[in-house]
């Protein structure tokens, strides 16, 4: 049961709430402290004591819970996730009807009304993500929803919070249909990409970039050579290819990347034989190409915002314009760079500020010829721009 209890918020914070601001952050109530237990339904009431929005408490890095209605008597019950989902699903119709794609995002969190949820579509298949312990106590209702507005094969879901040893693991990615025969074979754009739900946290494609992958294939790749850094199962790397790409290098460090994507290739029928796949850290592979020089038509820069590696840590705040210098250098004039970060606390002005500084340190020149944010699938309130983590610039390197 997820009971539910009355908060105070600080008066200058009412405004916010008012206004339809959807995270909930201990720093903007009076009394906090009665907040125990994560999935509790709380109340956010003004200095009157007058209601504003419910919400529930659950801890992710953005903060301490979400608002999820404006109304004082609705139920936060299968009824309520049934009336969200029916209309995200509605919102995605026509990626329902897109036969030459078969996997995007059917719910994105507080953009489809519920923070700290989304939901995926595989080819039939669902794939529900949990991002705190809050939002999983609501599982129940939540599944009983999704199951009641959506024809499904089977479903499966990824816990993406601490369970700090309190949840035993009993319970597997599998939740309840049929099992999926791994990996299921998913479109894009056309291009086959090879998903496993139920081997870690990552299924095998990021599904945000699918405008970009897009776009590489549509207009960069033809006969260009194509450097994928950071490649993870190599979903660049076989749309430049698909795109008729003369060659690409792909180059994690993971050791998995190189059978990953040797797939994506094989099951694309691109012989993964005409192409590099490197696994070592991107950082000494750029120091390799400089002393070889090695140079590429695109390079793709597509890191986590935060990685550790034996030698290196990388923190997009910190090393991007470093990453962006590397690549400068190893491009092609008049080559491509496409840089892309998904670090929520980077705007779009920000990151032109990275591409910018890198190449006036460089003495290089440079035009912006696109730029991507989140695509349609990929949900964001107005009033949460903040969601809208993705930034993807393809830069001309003139100079
Ligand atoms: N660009 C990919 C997604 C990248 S996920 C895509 O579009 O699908 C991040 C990847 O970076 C992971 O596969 C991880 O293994 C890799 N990685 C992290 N640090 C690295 C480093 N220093 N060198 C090479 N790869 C790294």
């Amino acid at each position: 049961m997820n009971h539910t209890i009355d908060l105070t918020i600080k008066p200058k914070y009412i405004k916010n709430y008012k206004n339809g601001y959807p995270l909930i952050s201990k720093e903007f109530f009076v009394d906090w402290s009665k907040v125990k237990e994560e999935g509790t339904i709380v109340n956010l009431l003004d200095d009157r004591k007058k209601f504003i929005a419910k919400g529930y408490y659950g801890i992710q890095n953005k903060g301490h819970g979400w608002v999820l209605s404006y109304q004082k008597e609705e139920k936060i019950d299968v009824a309520y996730f049934s009336t969200k989902i029916k209309a995200a699903a509605q919102y995605r119709s026509d990626l329902y009807n897109d036969e030459e794609t078969t996997a995007f995002r059917v719910f994105n969190g507080e953009g489809d009304g519920v923070g700290g949820l989304t939901i995926d579509y595989f080819d039939g298949f669902y794939l529900v993500t949990w991002y705190s312990l809050g939002i999983y106590a609501f599982k129940d209702a939540v599944l009983a929803a999704l199951k009641s507005q959506v024809a499904y094969k089977g479903i499966y879901q990824k816990k993406r919070f601490d369970t700090k040893g309190q949840y035993l693991d009993d319970e597997e990615d599998f939740v309840c249909g049929s099992r999926g025969e791994f990996p299921l074979i998913v479109k894009e754009n056309g291009a086959n990409f090879a998903i496993y739900l139920d081997d870690g946290p990552m299924v095998g494609v990021f599904l945000d970039q699918r405008e970009v992958r897009k776009t590489l294939r549509d207009n960069y790749a033809q006969g260009k050579r194509v450097l994928n850094t950071f490649s993870y199962t190599g979903a660049f790397s076989v749309f430049a290819a698909l795109g008729g790409a003369a060659k690409t290098t792909s180059v994690d460090l993971a050791k998995r990347s190189r059978s990953r994507t040797e797939e994506q290739f094989r099951i694309n029928d691109i012989d993964p034989k005409g192409h590099d796949i490197i696994v070592e850290d991107v950082f000494n592979y750029f120091k390799y190409a400089v002393r070889k020089e090695i140079l590429f038509d695109v390079v793709v820069l597509d890191p986590p915002s935060f990685a550790r590696s034996k030698k290196h840590t990388f923190s997009v705040a910190k090393d991007y314009v470093k990453l962006l210098k590397e690549a400068i250098q190893i491009t092609q004039k008049g080559g491509v760079i496409v840089a892309s970060t998904n670090y929520a606390n980077l705007n779009m002005a920000k990151f032109k500020d990275f591409i910018d500084k890198a190449f006036k340190e460089l003495g290089g020149k440079y035009k912006i010829e696109h730029t991507f944010s989140l695509p349609k699938d990929f949900r964001v309130m107005e009033k949460f721009k903040e969601g809208d983590y993705l930034k993807v610039a393809f830069i001309r390197k003139v100079l």
